[in-house]
């Protein structure tokens, strides 16, 4: 899997961008998206597998905003990781 500069979810495009930093009220995090301005902010300091699969999580949160699923960030969590495997396990099947 490549980390790539930009990501469609829907009709949004997202610009994948590295970020030093990322925090929200409660602690520093590996990545975040927002979702006005169509950001997804990886921490450029984590390591490769962790990064793509962060950038999973955070097109998991992307996808639920977009079909309005209602995930909870349990289940974004969840999500992310089996999707990560999924596809690092299974990479021929994308190509
Ligand atoms: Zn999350």
């Amino acid at each position: 899997m490549k980390i790539p500069a930009e990501v469609k979810i829907l009709f949004k495009s997202y610009k994948v961008v590295d970020e030093l930093n990322i925090h929200d009220e409660k602690s520093d995090l590996y990545g975040q998206i927002n979702y006005l301005d169509q950001i997804i902010k990886l921490n450029p300091q984590a390591k490769d597998e962790q990064k793509k699969s962060t950038f999973l999580h955070e097109c998991v949160h992307g996808l639920d905003e977009m079909f309005s699923i209602g995930l909870t960030e349990e289940q974004v969590e969840k999500l992310g990781t089996a999707l990560y495997t999924f596809i690092e396990g299974n990479e021929e099947i994308f190509k």
